[in-house]
């Protein structure tokens, strides 16, 4: 089942690549496995699949810790929101953290990495939707940010995330504010060849992410299920 929808996804994203002029290799797949137990993420690996993302610590650390799981070369990306007191228990093995929203927590992934003596890839998360429930930055204090993160050590800055809007007539629109604000990112950016990511589309609207020039897909119930 999870091998059929991966291969399903897959072919979609090829598709909507071909459709956009974009090849296949310009956008990667996270497999969102949050809630799912480890023998999901199991099955996803032995589908193929490499790069899984999930957006609690604890069941990170849970994952992490599985006897099969930490045996395999699997890329890990914290997708969800971050408190800096539980950066400690993931500065080490994760390979990305998408939603950074405000110096204070990218300082402390700073302090964190540098233990390990690493340099920790981070994206900012853009509340693009501007809905009061969400994370993230609105666009107009994002860049001011991002200039002072700029200037710490141990991590990366390599661009923006965000979570659209549940309403598809409206996530065109966001998602083309995101790839203007990604763009105006790079103009600022120290090395602006270290901009090189777009963290946006899941399961409801990753065609229209495609469209508008996202590298990096979350997507979960597409490939795991509904969750509970
Ligand atoms: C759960 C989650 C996803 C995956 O969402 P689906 O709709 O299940 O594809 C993507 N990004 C974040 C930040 C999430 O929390």
């Amino acid at each position: 089942m999870i091998a059929e929808n991966l291969n399903r996804i897959k072919t979609e994203i090829a598709e909507v690549c071909a459709r956009v002029g974009r090849t296949p290799e310009s956008v990667k797949l996270i497999a969102v496995s949050k809630t799912k137990p480890a023998s999901a993420v199991i099955e996803a690996f032995e589908a193929g699949h490499r790069v899984f993302g999930e957006n609690y610590v604890q069941e990170l650390l849970t994952k992490f810790a599985d006897e099969t799981l930490q045996t395999l070369p699997i890329e890990w990306h914290f997708v969800g929101h971050l408190q800096s007191n539980k950066v400690r228990y993931v500065a080490e093995k994760i390979a990305m953290i998408h939603g950074v929203d405000k110096l204070s927590l990218a300082e402390e992934i700073s302090k964190r990495a540098k233990k390990y003596n690493r340099t920790l890839p981070i994206l900012l998360e853009v509340n693009i939707s501007a809905e009061a429930s969400k994370h993230g930055l609105s666009p107009d204090a994002l860049f001011s940010e991002a200039e002072k993160i700029f200037a710490l050590p141990h991590i990366e800055l390599k661009g923006l995330m965000t979570i659209a809007s549940p309403d598809r007539e409206k996530v065109k629109q966001e998602f083309k504010h995101m790839r203007l604000l990604f763009e105006k990112l790079k103009t600022l950016a120290p090395k602006p060849e270290q901009i090189t990511e777009l963290s946006m589309g899941m399961s409801g609207d990753f065609d229209i992410a495609i469209a508008e020039g996202a590298t990096l897909l979350r997507i979960g119930t597409a490939i795991f299920g509904e969750r509970r």
